[in-house]
């Protein structure tokens, strides 16, 4: 038979696979580029990983590609084995992975739009401040030259971690390499990207959200494939971008949970980056004052390099954590009389507040004060939340939404009453307390993408506003000045939950939230209303110390056998009659084959089960 290359080629297929195909003119050179070939009655974009000379397949019945795509390079081998690893890592099908990688301008039937980057007007350059000795020895511990290293920059909440990524990148760059900056979504806002492009006012950046245009994103991918984009700073999703001349990573805020993806490809981006840098032999930096677990449980036994900032840059100190013992006070609105004075106090001295509720809407609940009915989600084992100025009853699980009922549907009561508080009830609350006070909420009702956060910004720092109440949003590193007081509310359920995460989440988070007082010269307090003030984690709050708590959490998780001493696998079934889901975890439980060290549970319901 005639000689007929075969393209082996990757689809977005949850198969684990590749397809093939015949090109008459395909050259090994193809593999990387993106091809066009029929699938079923339709035509599918995949890539060519490999261009061999014979198939598995009788070749006579393979089909024709329809058309390589040779308007971008070729993707290169350490991006296969970037998708290679997470496949197998993360039990993906390796065609998911690559086509998942991306952007969704490079997958569509026709070309992409090639226009060249947006000119950017450069920003007035602005003059480094002078490190502090901390910050020194931090930007000295890394060196950029060196082949790969693991640091984990553990810097309490202002001590100035950003500057020493920007020292860090400036070194970087000027060996001529590029750079990977990896945030947490919500923390990718105009402005950070506007103080890097001050620091930076000759460097090609490109910036990569999945909430971005998509011309706009395949530009940005583009840029940095091409290594046109020097800087490029993103969301998780951006640790898939090829950069053929990568020299550092950052990952700020490690711990934050967007950087995993919970949904479709599951995968965590902090870890792709740690094996990234180590497959480009460059160093990789994850920052945060309240590392996750298992990357302090790394910096302890000296697989990462911990360096630490246990000052804040500006000078400032360390806001002082009181605790309010809620179990004898008598609470209006879920506010007790400390939190009310202390709230009222700062706004009578001028200073910001934040009210911290790690629940939107008005109430978590709807009851009937009679018979104890409380309103559900028809469809899931959850309360419904009550939205009052929507004046509907919302399930924040599945989205279904209902009219408020004017009585109560079981005994016909008609005094039915929120129960708990969740942001719109304690805004309502705070303009009662301070009248007058300009009160911002910011939770996903009314902060939906970025540009709400410019406009937040602008406002605190024009001293438009002067309480800002809202949910964990409140949480992530956000530099607020002129903050003095913040109030934490309803925080306890977190030391109750199921989830064997959930106190080192509570943790970090007020940690967190705690750290946004105090910046800017004025002391700050933080007050936390807890039944439980006796509790380790208040205690540790109290001291600021996560290490203290950090040794104790992992103490019991190698107690319990819990990650980091050990590695969970989950197996998860979905079926419209719970019993099947059920029936089939457990033959699979059964039959599964005996491995030594590995344990297997018993299959339980998930914790918010669908009603049948
Ligand atoms: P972190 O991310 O560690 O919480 P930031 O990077 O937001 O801290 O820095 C906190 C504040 O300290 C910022 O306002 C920043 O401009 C300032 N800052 C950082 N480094 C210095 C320094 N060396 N001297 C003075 N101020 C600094
Ligand atoms: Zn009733
Ligand atoms: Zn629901």
């Amino acid at each position: 038979a005639e000689y007929m290359p075969v393209l082996r080629v990757a689809l977005d297929l949850p198969l684990h696979r590749l397809f093939d195909y015949v090109a008459e003119s395909a050259t090994p050179a193809d593999v990387g580029l993106r091809v066009r070939v029929p699938f079923g009655r339709g035509e599918r974009l995949g890539v060519i990983v490999e261009v061999a000379v014979d198939s598995d397949w009788p070749v006579d019945q393979l089909k024709p590609a329809k058309e390589i795509l040779r308007d971008l390079p070729p993707l290169t081998a350490d991006f296969f084995r970037l998708c290679q690893f997470a496949s197998t890592y993360y039990q993906a099908a390796f065609g998911e992975v690559v086509m998942q990688a991306l952007p969704v301008g490079l997958k569509r039937i026709d070309p992409p739009d090639r226009r060249n980057a947006r000119a950017t007007k450069s920003p007035p350059p602005i003059q480094p401040p002078q490190l502090t000795d901390e910050q020194a020895r931090a930007v000295a511990a890394v060196d950029p030259a060196a082949g790969f290293s693991a640091h984990l920059l553990h810097g309490v909440t202002g001590s100035g971690k950003t500057e020493v990524y920007l020292r860090l990148i400036d070194k970087t760059l000027a060996l001529g390499r590029q750079v990977l900056l990896l945030v947490p979504e919500i923390n990718l806002t105009p402005q950070l990207e506007a103080r890097f492009r001050a620091r930076f006012p000759a460097t090609p950046m490109a910036i990569l959200t999945s909430h971005q245009p998509d011309r706009a994103r395949s530009e940005a991918w583009v840029a940095a494939w091409q290594g046109r984009a020097r800087l490029v700073i993103g969301t998780r999703l951006a640790v898939f971008t090829p950069l053929p001349e990568l020299g550092l990573i950052v990952v700020d805020e490690e711990h934050d949970a967007s950087f995993k993806q919970q949904d479709g490809l599951r995968y965590s981006a902090r870890d792709l980056a740690i094996w990234r840098a180590h497959q480009a032999s460059v160093p990789v930096i994850l920052g945060s004052a309240t590392p996750s677990l298992e990357s302090w449980q790394h910096a302890q036994d000296g697989r990462y390099r911990l360096i630490e900032l246990t000052r804040r840059a500006t000078g400032a100190s360390l806001p002082e954590v009181r605790l309010i013992d809620i179990r004898r006070l008598p609470l209006e609105d879920g506010l007790s009389p400390p939190a009310r004075q202390a709230l009222v106090s700062a706004r009578q001295r001028g200073e910001i507040s934040m009210v911290f509720v790690n629940r939107r809407g008005y109430a978590p609940a709807l009851a009937c004060t009679d018979c104890g009915w409380i309103a559900g989600c028809p469809h899931c084992a959850v309360k419904l939340v009550l939205h009052l100025r929507e004046r509907r009853l919302r399930c924040h699980h599945c989205g279904h939404n209902e009219a408020i009922p004017l009585a109560c549907p079981d005994c016909g009561n008609p005094d039915i009453k929120p129960l708990g508080q969740g942001t719109q009830r304690i805004e309502a609350a705070l303009h009662q307390l301070l009248p007058g006070s300009r009160i911002r909420r910011i939770d996903r009702d009314t902060v939906s993408h970025r540009d709400a956060w410019d406009d937040i910004y602008r406002e605190v720092h024009a001293g438009e506003v002067d309480v800002l109440v809202g949910t964990q949003m409140l949480a992530k590193g956000h530099d607020f000045p002129a903050l003095s007081t913040v109030v934490a509310l309803n925080v306890d359920g977190g030391l109750y939950s199921p989830d064997f995460r959930a106190s080192e989440m509570l943790f970090a988070q007020l940690l967190q939230v705690a750290g946004r007082a105090g910046r800017a010269g004025i002391p700050g307090t933080v007050w936390v209303q807890t039944q439980l003030p006796e509790h380790p984690l208040y205690q540790a709050l109290v001291r600021h110390d996560y290490p203290g708590f950090a040794a104790s959490l992992l103490q019991e998780r190698q107690e319990t056998g819990f990650p980091p001493f050990c590695h969970q696998f989950v197996l998860r079934a979905d079926a419209p009659q719970r019993s099947d889901a059920m029936a089939f975890l457990q033959q699979i439980s059964t039959t599964l084959p005996l491995i030594d060290g590995v344990t297997v549970f018993d299959p339980m319901p998930a914790t918010l089960t669908r009603l049948e």
